[in-house]
């Protein structure tokens, strides 16, 4: 008996009961709080034991048999400031690409990720600075066009709606997912660019019933990488003030991350400064941001080699679009 438990427990998988469906958290709007409780209680403790992870050294020879991934985010229009980058299979960016979504640099940002011939596949998600690409922010500057209202983001209609209906088109270089699921080598990859509310930037969701339904859309079924913008609540989540630090990543994310999808990685950015690589003995989180707080180049790209699935086909899948 103790032998099965001790494989139960190296079976990472198994480590927190699996649910079909996640409800809004009672703690949704306070992550501080939601983690505080969490770790007050014996019986939930062990869903926030976090262990950070050493990153695989960037020159790590490849192993056979496994995929490799090389994971950026936040580059915020200074993508040509990294001229180099490890060798991998697939590069994957967690979003925030350009710093206000305009046509321009997401044409140069498709150019210069074009320019990596070594990487097999590329692999992008939005965030909220990816402006142009929310669809309630285009239709609320072309409303303000007619109205002649005055508004902060007038360049989006300078973009034509060809365009902003098909970002995937300008992004020819790469595979853009939002609420999507591609696989690679037979892993599953699921990418979304959705972020709690803050300061009325591109894919702001409210926490809650609104984020959640996002959330849910994440199959449940064996997603082997989640890519988000936001982190989850209580991971690489914390933001520095002054004096103190706040935790603002997204609690029902959590839930969901860790009770329902259990993907073996959940890769975000958004945070600048919480850029990180930790795990809770289940997934490993990496916040992979490129830039600092001021948006200053600063980190760099994590690595991490997946196994390849047995009998999994080789290359990318059709998208299933959700
Ligand atoms: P970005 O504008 O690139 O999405 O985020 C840049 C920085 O803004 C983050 O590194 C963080 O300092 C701050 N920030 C982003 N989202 C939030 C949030 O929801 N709450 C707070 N307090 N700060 C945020
Ligand atoms: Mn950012
Ligand atoms: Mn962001």
């Amino acid at each position: 008996m103790q032998a099965i438990r001790k494989l139960l427990k190296m079976d990472h998988t198994t480590k927190f009961k699996k649910v079909d469906t996640i409800s809004v958290d009672p703690l949704s709007e306070d992550p501080d709080e939601f983690i505080d409780q969490l770790v007050k209680s014996t019986q939930t403790r062990h869903r926030h034991q976090v262990k950070q992870i050493s990153p695989l050294p960037l020159d790590t020879p490849m192993k056979e048999g496994h995929t490799r991934f090389v994971c950026i985010s936040d580059t915020h229009g200074e993508h040509r400031k990294l001229e180099s980058l490890p060798k991998g299979d697939v590069l994957l960016h967690c979003g925030d690409f350009t710093d206000l979504g305009k046509q321009k640099q997401v044409e140069d940002f498709n150019e210069w990720i074009g320019s990596f011939k070594d990487f097999k596949h590329k692999i992008i998600i939005g965030g909220n600075h990816e402006l142009s690409f929310d669809p309630k922010i285009v239709a609320e500057v072309r409303r303000r066009a007619l109205d002649r209202t005055f508004c902060w983001y007038e360049y989006i209609n300078k973009i034509p709606p060809a365009i902003t209906d098909d970002w995937p088109k300008v992004l020819s270089n790469c595979v853009y997912l939002q609420d999507a699921e591609v696989s690679v080598n037979g892993i599953r990859i699921y990418g979304c660019p959705w972020n709690p509310e803050f300061g009325g930037w591109g894919f702001n969701t409210k926490r809650g019933e609104d984020l959640l339904s996002k959330w849910n859309k994440i199959p449940g079924d064996g997603i082997d990488i989640l890519m988000t913008h936001c982190p989850p609540a209580g991971f690489c989540d914390q933001v520095e003030h002054y004096q103190w630090e706040e935790r603002v990543g997204c609690v029902d994310l959590m839930n969901t991350v860790q009770l329902r999808v259990q993907p073996k990685y959940h890769l975000f950015g958004h945070i600048h400064e919480a850029y990180g690589y930790v795990t809770d003995g289940q997934t490993n989180y990496i916040n992979c941001s490129y830039v600092d707080r001021k948006r200053r180049p600063c980190n760099l790209p994590v690595i991490f080699d997946f196994p390849n699935p047995p009998d999994a086909p080789e290359g990318l899948s059709e998208l299933i679009q959700y």
